[in-house]
């Protein structure tokens, strides 16, 4: 076989892309498998711009693939870190009513928790919170002692020092442009010249619906672009979070709040926001991509989205410029937290699908054309659940693509 003639590409060089490259080489030792990665380095977008929470699954329906990829993910996850050597926080995490118009949904957290077997859960009063997380107030919290942090771009390293003992190629530097099918064979047509292969997974994140319609796939769903920008607690003020310190969600939005973050690194993050960004890998207010907006303004279930979370998305769009707004609600969980102890921090964008009736996509969404798969939904808890999401897309390709025996 020539040197550039591989069974399987996987287009994208993130946590979920990297996992499934480890799972087929592990599995399947004969496959020849490459990952191509656009940037020079792996794991420069979600991958490497999220909170690093290694979240233990209350939030999801039962038996929807995130309670279920998210509840072995975390095993699978702390395992692997434990085996590796890679350092991992298991700090607890405390999500917070401070309302009593909030008490009913977090009762269903706790009860979704429960269902999906999220071990040691308890709803806490304000006296026990206060022991937990000395300076957060609340009027009911669920305990949830299991979350942990990471570094989910060490994490990534590792897969792809394990996929590359396998006998796996990845080609950092290797945007993919064009896709030319011949037969059973696919042209895959790169900035760096032809790469020939069988079958695909797509893994390309941000541009993951632009890959699956060059491949066939539906054009019935279309990644939208959220912002998630983030300020850092200044060091002297860190000692005002212990764990994880977060509200109960608006269940009206696949987001989790704006809450408190303390990194691997000890910094604490509060953070992230929902803001529509303007580019794709739009992470600064500023950055506007004019033919990706097009794109997205031409899109009818932009314009569905836009009707059903309007207000919701200008709530955003306002605490995004107004400190103070975002202050204020930071200050519902700590209400020590004042402006000051908040400088700008960094900020990631999360791919989120959208449906063309204008509905965010919850739950993962993992979606098959002849010889593809294709990873169109892997918002959070993705990085937690990339071990489980990697071996569910490698049992997949071995159904669906003629893996060599
Ligand atoms: C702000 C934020 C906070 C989050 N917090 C958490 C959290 O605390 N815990 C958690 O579990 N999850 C969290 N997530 C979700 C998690 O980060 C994602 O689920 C996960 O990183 C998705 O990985 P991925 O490999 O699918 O995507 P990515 O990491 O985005 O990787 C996709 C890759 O594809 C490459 N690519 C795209 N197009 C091409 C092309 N044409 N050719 C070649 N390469 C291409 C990109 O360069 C990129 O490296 C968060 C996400 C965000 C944005």
């Amino acid at each position: 076989m020539s040197p550039n003639r591989w069974d399987v590409a996987i287009i994208g060089g993130g946590i979920i892309g990297l996992s499934s490259a480890l799972h087929l080489t592990s599995l399947f030792p004969k496959t020849r498998v490459v990952v191509l990665e656009k940037e020079s380095k792996l794991a420069l977008h979600q991958t490497g711009h999220n909170s690093g929470v290694i979240h233990s699954g209350v939030y999801y329906k039962q038996g929807s693939r995130k309670a279920v990829f998210c509840v072995e993910g975390v095993k699978r996850l702390k395992q692997y870190c434990q085996q590796k050597g890679i350092e991992y926080d298991r700090c607890g995490k405390v999500i917070v009513a401070t309302d009593p118009s909030e008490l009913p949904g977090l009762q269903e957290i706790y009860r979704r928790g429960t269902d999906n077997g999220v071990p040691d859960l308890r709803i806490i009063d304000p006296d026990e919170l206060a022991e937990i997380e000395p300076h957060t107030r609340g009027i009911k919290a669920l305990h949830v002692p299991g979350t942990a942090v990471v570094d989910y771009a060490r994490v990534s390293q590792a897969y792809a020092d394990d996929v590359r003992q396998n006998g796996g190629e990845i080609l950092t530097g290797h945007k993919l442009l064009g896709i030319q099918r011949n037969g059973p064979d696919l042209t895959l047509e790169t900035d760096q010249g032809d790469v020939h292969c069988r079958s695909i997974i797509n893994c390309a994140g941000l541009y993951a619906d632009t890959v699956a319609r060059a491949l066939g796939g539906s054009n019935d769903v279309r990644i939208i672009p959220f912002r998630g920008e983030y300020y850092v607690l200044r060091p002297e003020s860190r000692g005002l979070v212990r764990g994880l310190v977060y509200p109960v969600p608006d269940p009206r939005f696949p987001f989790l709040g704006v809450h408190y973050t303390k990194r691997i690194t000890g910094e604490v993050e509060a953070g992230p926001n929902a803001v529509l960004a303007w580019a794709r890998e739009g992470y600064r207010k500023t950055n506007v991509n004019l033919p990706e907006a097009f794109r997205h303004l031409t899109y009818p279930g932009f314009w569905r989205m836009a009707m059903r979370t309007w207000r919701v998305g200008l709530a955003e769009m306002h605490r995004s410029v107004m400190k103070g707004v975002f202050v204020k609600d930071l200050q519902k969980l700590i209400p020590e937290v004042r402006s000051q102890d908040l400088t700008p921090g960094g900020a990631g964008v999360r791919a989120q699908a959208v449906s063309r009736e204008g509905r965010l996509l919850d739950d993962f969404s993992i979606q098959q054309t002849q010889g593809a798969i294709h990873v169109l939904n892997a918002p959070s808890p993705g990085a937690t659940s990339s071990l489980s999401i990697g071996a569910h897309i490698a049992q997949l390709a071995a159904q669906s693509f003629n893996l060599p025996a």
